[in-house]
């Protein structure tokens, strides 16, 4: 074997690219990894850390007003201060950057600062500098599109409102996934004025689809304008603000534009396709279970393999690459009833399939569901109801489906989320007894079918 600087040199310190150089490292691989923003990627710096720290800010108006409508409470005069939250975040991801940088050092793993290019199968190029490596790990992310329109740069992406210098008073939402669901309810807690559009006919596309319906008829009865079916065709600046023309003519004026509509993989310009590595139409780079690119000393977990775009998934891919590289032996991820959660007002948490695809895998299904108003709201008065659901294969009687619409999804069906991995029926979910008072005991006392 030639003898090269580095068994593992990885391109990308997020949330795939620091685990798969860390593991890699601890089981003795010689390991570098560059990084041309800050440690942590995406999910630290600007994806999930900062915006569930800003989905706790913003339920505190529901939290004070219910505390006063129904808990006896009186509360003095109430204001909110973005540049507090804004700036105690940063310094909140601040402190996480070091902790990146702490854990890299400690496990021996070499930190280069640069942007990082494939030159050939086994060499990287930062700042002018040639590094070899026995193997390639492309991590390197997405990054937010904007569609081509007059205007355009009139907008903002996540990536810059994490960081903006103002709370707009009115903000339009481009967008129907779950990043522009999200913002619509952070921002409408924060008492912003806001106006979601979608160009389809109901958001949230890939989830079940009474969740979808379910979620559309909450955020709407709090009070955010929800429209589908409609799209922006231009921005133009205006004296105070920006003003947006919609596809039915008609205009909207707001303080700021926000374009979640969509991320594309972080795989250009990074000599990938010189080298010989392959990327599907999307950008996406095109690997095998095992991550492996068409080049064999050439990787690709994460984000910029379009799997599932999620934190702990990339996470896992990394642990599977360092386990097929340095450990065990070969493993490939495991994609199947991967759980997620959506930390819109009130929250979604889902695992396995939505009903419309556990019909189409096993025919036969019987649905369960319930809509109820929390026990929470019996003294506020609140118009907010929790939605469960539960989707169980008719011949095995497994769960292959379990979906939420509430307080603390997320935390429920995380638990839950063990029981469908390890093939729960429904008989065993009739098994288990209920903790009472709370919502997830729903789970575990729902009797009758949803009639087909
Ligand atoms: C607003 C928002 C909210 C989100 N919320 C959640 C959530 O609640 N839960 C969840 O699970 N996921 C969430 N995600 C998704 C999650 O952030 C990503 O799935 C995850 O970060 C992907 O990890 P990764 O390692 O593939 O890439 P990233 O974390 O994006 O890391 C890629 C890194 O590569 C670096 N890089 C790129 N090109 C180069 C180069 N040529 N040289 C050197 N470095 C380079 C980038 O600067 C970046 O730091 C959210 C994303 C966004 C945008």
């Amino acid at each position: 074997m030639p003898d090269r600087d580095f068994d593992l040199f990885v391109i990308g310190a997020g949330s795939g690219g620091v685990r798969a150089a860390r593991f890699s490292a601890q089981r003795g691989a010689r390991v570098a990894i560059a990084e041309d923003r800050d440690l942590g990627g995406t999910c630290v710096n600007v994806g999930c850390v900062p915006k569930k720290l800003f989905v706790y800010a913003s339920h505190f108006r529901e939290e004070l007003e219910d505390a006063t409508r129904g808990y006896g409470w009186s509360v003095g005069e109430t204001g909110f201060d973005w540049p507090t939250l804004r700036d105690n975040k940063t310094r909140e991801i601040q402190r996480l950057n070091g902790i990146y940088e702490g854990l890299l050092r400690d496990a021996g793993v070499k930190h280069v600062e640069g942007r990082a290019t494939v030159v050939d199968a086994h060499t990287v190029e930062v700042g002018g500098v040639h590094y070899s490596a026995e193997n390639i790990l492309v991590a390197t992310g997405s990054w937010p599109t904007v569609p081509e329109l007059p205007g355009r740069e009139l907008t903002v992406t996540s990536n810059e409102l994490f960081h903006l210098e103002t709370l707009p008073r009115r903000i339009l939402i481009v967008g129907g996934g779950y990043i522009a669901v999200e913002f619509a309810c952070i921002f409408h807690g924060l008492g912003v004025d806001v106006t979601q559009i979608y160009r389809g006919p109901l958001f949230l596309r890939g989830f079940d689809d009474d969740v979808r319906s379910h979620l559309a008829e909450q955020m709407r009865a709090k009070g955010i304008d929800l429209r589908f079916d409609a799209n922006v065709t231009a921005i133009e600046k205006m004296e105070g603000g920006v003003r947006a023309t919609l596809t039915d003519g008609s205009k909207l004026e707001v303080d700021q534009v926000l374009f979640a509509t969509g991320r594309h993989p972080n795989s250009a310009n990074l000599g990938l396709e010189k080298a010989g590595v392959t990327l599907a139409a999307d950008g996406s780079i095109e690997v095998d279970a095992y991550s492996r690119t068409k080049v064999p000393s050439i990787w690709a977990i994460g984000d910029v393999t379009n799997r599932i775009n999620l934190t702990p998934v990339a996470i896992h891919e990394g642990v599977c690459l360092s386990e097929t590289l340095f450990g065990e032996g070969p493993r490939t991820p495991d994609h199947e009833n991967v759980p997620a959660a959506v930390f819109s007002q009130p929250s979604i948490g889902t695992v396995g399939l939505t009903e419309a695809e556990a019909r189409e895998r096993y025919g036969e299904v019987d649905v369960y569901r319930s809509t109820f108003r929390a026990l929470k709201h019996t003294l506020t008065d609140g118009v907010e109801r929790t939605l469960m659901k539960l989707i169980v294969d008719r011949a095995s009687d497994r769960v292959v489906g379990l979906h939420m619409v509430g307080p603390e999804a997320g935390e429920i069906v995380q638990g839950f989320a063990v029981a469908i991995k390890a093939g729960a029926t429904k008989a065993d979910f009739d098994a288990t007894i209920g903790i009472h008072p709370t919502s997830a005991e729903e789970f575990v006392t729902m009797r009758s079918r949803v009639e087909d």
